[in-house]
């Protein structure tokens, strides 16, 4: 396999810490969680962007690039890591991103774009965010810049092998500990670069484990195609072959609530529980989804008590503070009443 020949940009802890879920376990009835922690990948607030930036960084640095653009919603985790990303690699950063508030506050991931000197042009749909990116690639290039251009979360093959690489050091982290893991999940959407690194990973090593990708997004076989495909495309540039048909890739769809961004009773009711129980900060955009997945899947019996399961943490944390009424509003709902 030629992971190891890809230029790679240091950027990330790794590996990121598995930890024991003990207390979440016991309060879903006793299933051993794991929980892999690449919320803290250590760069600018952590998170699965960064593993895909240090081989993307590292691309754009071996091709001679001057700036990298790359796209995404307002409160783009993988925008910010990538601003933070090209701040330490010494290269100029172009987001395009999108929102329907033609000046959404200055929260969150969006706050820290700015913080990390990233250039932010802002277009109302995502649809038109694309034809943006192209445009200002094509004029700093006319100007004698070499742009690098980044597809929306970094989910290209180049991406994606960090997340090869990511299942591997997993994969080694549980035979150290002698545990067996039967499942791993993880929150995957239409980008799919996470999953689709993780299923190859997972193929390589003869199959430990299932991923399970919770769907954030209302796109199931939309992204059991878009993962089949890139976890092949990955396998090519490790010069491997390998066939993925999207029927093999798992999606569970039932969590996605009312959409992308938009987060269920389940989700809220997950973060609620994770950070009582753990001191977790999941995110209601994606981590939160996932873990309102895997408590639904232990409620309603579809894993056995005596499964260990991994709980793979993407990060998220600052979109938590750009939905900070929403959450607000559920934590006050939720506090113990002290009695008199
Ligand atoms: C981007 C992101 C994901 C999804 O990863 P992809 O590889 O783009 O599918 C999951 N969780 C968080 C917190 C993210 O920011």
């Amino acid at each position: 396999m030629r992971l190891a020949a890809l230029p790679r940009f240091p950027l990330a802890q790794l590996p990121t810490p598995l930890e024991e879920a003990t207390r979440l376990s016991h309060a879903l009835g006793g299933v051993r969680i794991l929980v892999k922690r690449d919320d803290l990948t250590g760069l600018a607030l952590g998170g699965n962007k960064t593993r895909k930036l240090e081989y993307l960084i590292g691309d754009a640095l071996a091709q001679g690039a001057s700036l990298v653009l790359t796209e995404g919603p307002a409160q783009s985790n993988h925008c910010r890591q990538t601003a933070a990303a090209a701040a330490r690699a010494g290269l100029r950063c172009v987001l395009v991103l999108n929102s329907p508030d033609p000046a959404p506050p200055l929260q969150g991931n969006l706050l820290l774009d700015h913080l990390f000197g990233a250039e932010v042009h802002l277009v109302r749909h995502r649809d038109e965010r694309h034809a943006e990116l192209e445009h200002l690639a094509n004029l700093f290039a006319a100007r004698g810049d070499r742009p690098y251009v980044i597809p929306t979360g970094g989910s290209t093959p180049v991406g994606a092998a960090a997340y090869v690489r990511a299942a591997l050091e997993l994969a080694a982290q549980l035979v150290e500990r002698g545990v067996m893991a039967t499942r791993v999940y993880l929150a995957t959407s239409t980008s799919g670069g996470t999953h689709a690194g993780m299923v190859l990973g997972a193929s390589l090593l003869g199959q430990p484990f299932e991923v399970i990708g919770v769907a954030v997004e209302d796109e199931a076989e939309a992204i059991r195609q878009r993962v089949a495909a890139l976890a092949e495309a990955t396998a090519e540039l490790l010069g491997l072959e390998r066939r993925f048909p999207p029927e093999a890739i798992i999606v569970d769809d039932r969590w996605v609530g009312p959409g992308y961004g938009v987060p269920s009773e389940e989700t809220l009711e997950a973060i609620v529980l994770a950070a009582r129980t753990e001191g977790l900060v999941l995110d209601p955009v994606y981590t939160g989804k996932a873990m309102a997945a895997l408590i639904g899947q232990i409620r309603r019996g579809e894993i056995a008590s005596g499964e260990t399961v991994v709980f793979l943490h993407t990060g998220g944390a600052p979109a938590l503070f750009a939905q900070a009424e929403r959450l607000a509003a559920v934590v006050a709902s939720q506090r113990p009443v002290v009695e008199p």
